[in-house]
């Protein structure tokens, strides 16, 4: 049989912690500002509410490089969805997010800095490894991916 997959973790429930962001801030430093903080080097993250504004990235899986979508209206956040690992021995926040546009149409991407936030509501879900795996490039997409 092919393989399945290229890693596979089995770690225990950590902390669960949640968070409201302050009006105004950028999503992604909030984000990423927060797994620092609380030093959470593995978990998943989902998060809902409303931005002013967002700015989110499309790769370009040919050319392997990310363009710059810029959404310059507020928006519901409907879904927002990431994780958090390792890159060069430090938390580092992945997050995705779909937006809802006042004419009912859905925007998304990869979450860059720039998305500023009108409300926020953060969960996080800590998972507990003996050896959280590390963000190394991949030749094969040119992504930072888990080892
Ligand atoms: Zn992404």
């Amino acid at each position: 049989m092919a393989n399945l997959y290229v890693t596979k973790l089995e770690g225990r429930s950590g902390r669960q912690l949640a968070y409201r962001l302050v009006h105004g801030c950028d999503l992604l430093e909030a984000l990423q500002g927060i797994v620092e903080e609380d030093d959470i080097r593995f978990g998943s993250i989902n998060f809902l509410g409303a931005v002013q504004k967002g700015r989110v990235g499309y790769y370009l899986q040919d050319e392997k490089r990310y363009i710059t979508l810029e959404l310059d209206q507020g928006m519901e956040i409907l879904s927002g969805v990431g994780n958090v690992s390792l890159k060069e021995g430090k938390p580092f926040v992945h997050a995705h997010v779909t937006f809802l546009d006042k004419e009912g149409k859905v925007h998304g991407g990869h979450l860059l800095p720039g998305t500023i936030v009108f409300a926020g509501e953060v969960f996080i879900e800590e998972i507990e490894l003996p050896a959280p795996p590390e963000r190394v490039y991949d030749p094969v997409t040119a992504l930072t991916l888990w080892e």
